[in-house]
């Protein structure tokens, strides 16, 4: 009589996740981008967790209470899902939770948060702190939430993201009866009309997921009502009722992970040419390689100026938009025709590579050179379009680099510590040079007939592919020997290619965070005095896209770019803002 003894369920247990000090200051520069570039995000997700006081009821199985379930299942099935099985640990780069828990008021206690373990024990601790009480008012946090996603959604526009490059944004609505303000009837209208500019707004980037728990499903039908809202005005909407069922529950969570993780792929893989580009990589550079042994000899093409009038541009694009081509001399003194195999020894995703020679009197003379093509089309082209687009981009690449080495140069930290003297090779931190390239006009005297070569010097060494304006980063495992080449700086031991990648970021932030430069491949020239990488056929991605040409991926690319590059100690060194450091 004068003790109260009070049983809970049995619960289980969800262990914290350990966190590492890295994981705090990837967390901290996450925080950082979403504040400052948010048009990087691919995906925003906004929870509204009922607070209620029915929540309290204890009738989940494995669950103190509602909430507790709530909390739970979200952390494990929606977090922890998505974390644990994305193929690449980047694939959540830039992808944000906001969360809202709802009572009569509504409040907002965890926003704009990184997508990570972080925010996983944030959740699990939750329903430890805050307690259910008081009724449900759905219309506070409905009006509290959709203010927010519209704010955000103007602000992108506004930073000139177009539509299908928007994130996608989802609303997991979380309650376990009817709203406290369903009466009177305009209540309702006033949730309806919250729903539909949302919609309306937002289209297909806008997803709601309601999700009813506990036991008495027939009042769940405000939750009806809202879904059917969403998807009459262009959006998607899902219901699920799971009762009081923890096992469905945590499958509505991970169909909810699924669905989400489809649209970030759809988006980010916009960014791709073609579906199947990852693998071809490896293989391109390959062909390119093998095309290079000498010796061979192969079909060939030989113009002289007796019969053709051969004509020498280069590309300045500085000169004028609508004719930036400028007649010049053959590249060797005494040269009168030139020579073209008519096979390829090389394929790159958008180019065939064939050998290319000046003549003097039928003999090679000068430089070896490579002629490219575009794969897409089989006709001749003119300088007029893939040619100007190639040099387009290899121009204003080129134009970047000799800045970008200058500001190598300039970085105190990216000096050699050997004493400016000593003249060995790796002394000096490498340079980075875009091939320039030429196009060869041929003109048949009799018959009129033109062709354009586009022409650039044949690089000698070992080819590799960097990076790609699909995200590739060039693993560890192919490393050889030249690229694993280390450089003594006083930011410390630095490899060479480092260089390389810390451009494409160094462009990004130089132009304002408008483009990069990626697709970086090229070799590592070993014959000049210090290390020099001369790259060739790069792409730039703008954040309006189309700007330069074909390989130009828009948005998408650069957020693909985010998501894979990791910072070294080049980019500390040139005093670039972090986006992913370095695994030491
Ligand atoms: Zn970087």
């Amino acid at each position: 009589m004068r003790r109260e003894i009070t049983s809970y369920r049995e619960e289980i247990h969800i262990e914290k996740y350990p966190i590492s000090i890295q994981m705090m200051e990837h967390h901290t520069e996450l925080k950082r981008i979403l504040k400052e570039e948010p048009y990087l995000c691919t995906g925003h997700t906004y929870i509204i967790v009922d607070q209620s006081g029915s929540m309290r009821e204890a009738d989940v199985d494995g669950f103190r209470s509602r909430s507790h379930a709530a909390y739970g299942t979200l952390a494990l099935e929606f977090l922890a899902e998505q974390l644990s099985s994305r193929p690449n640990p980047q694939d959540l780069f830039a992808e944000s939770v906001t969360v809202v828990e709802m009572r009569e008021e509504s409040e907002v206690i965890l926003s704009n948060e990184p997508f990570d373990w972080i925010l996983f024990n944030r959740l699990l601790k939750r329903p430890n702190i805050s307690r259910p009480s008081f009724g449900g008012n759905y219309n506070k946090s409905l009006e509290k939430v959709s203010q927010m996603i519209l704010k955000e959604h103007s602000n992108l526009l506004s930073d000139g993201v177009e539509h299908g490059d928007l994130p996608n944004f989802s609303l997991v609505f979380l309650s376990d009866g009817k709203p406290s303000d369903t009466t009177p009837a305009k209540n309702v209208k006033e949730r309806a009309s919250i729903l539909t500019s949302l919609s309306v707004s937002l289209k297909d980037k806008f997803s709601l997921f309601a999700l009813g728990v506990g036991n008495r499903e027939a009042e769940f039908e405000q939750l009806q009502l809202m879904v059917e809202t969403v998807t009459k005005n262009g959006s998607n909407g899902q219901l699920a009722c799971t009762g009081v069922s923890t096992l469905k529950l945590a499958n509505t969570f991970s169909q909810i992970s699924n669905t989400l993780s489809c649209s970030r792929t759809t988006l980010l893989d916009s960014a791709l040419p073609n579906a199947a580009k990852m693998p071809k990589v490896a293989k391109d550079i390959e062909k390119r390689e093998t095309g290079k042994i000498v010796g061979k000899t192969m079909p060939s093409q030989k113009y002289t100026r007796k019969t053709h009038t051969i004509t020498r541009y280069r590309f300045d694009k500085d000169r004028s938009k609508s004719n930036p081509w400028q007649a010049v001399d053959l590249a060797t003194h005494g040269a009168n025709g030139v020579e073209v195999e008519t096979k390829f020894f090389g394929k790159g995703s958008e180019r065939l590579a064939f050998r290319f020679h000046e003549l003097a009197n039928q003999k090679r003379v000068g430089k070896m050179l490579v002629a490219k093509n575009s794969v897409h089309l089989n006709e001749n082209e003119t300088k007029e379009s893939f040619h100007h687009d190639f040099c387009h981009v290899q121009s204003t690449a080129y134009d970047l680099a000799e800045k970008f080495n200058t500001a190598v140069r300039n970085a105190p930290l990216l000096q050699s510590t050997f004493l400016p003297t000593n003249r060995e090779y790796y002394t000096k931190p490498p340079e980075l040079k875009f091939m320039l390239c030429h196009v060869y006009s041929i003109k048949n005297n009799t018959t009129g007939e033109k062709t354009d070569y586009l022409v650039e010097r044949m690089l000698q060494g070992k080819f590799t592919k960097y990076n790609s304006n699909n995200g590739y980063v060039r693993g560890e495992k192919k490393d050889t020997a030249h690229n694993t080449r280390t450089i003594e700086l006083k930011a410390g031991k630095v490899k060479l290619e480092e260089f390389v990648q810390a451009f494409s970021h160094w462009v990004y932030e130089h132009s304002n965070k408008h483009m990069i430069v990626c697709d970086l491949q090229g070799v590592l020239n070993q014959e000049s005095r210090y290390p020099e990488f001369m790259l060739t056929d790069p792409a730039i991605c703008t954040r309006k896209g189309r700007r330069f040409g074909k390989t130009d991926m828009g948005l998408n690319g650069i957020r693909r770019f985010c998501s894979t590059h990791k910072c070294g100690a080049v980019c500390k060194g040139l005093g670039l803002s972090y986006i992913n450091k370095l695994d030491s």
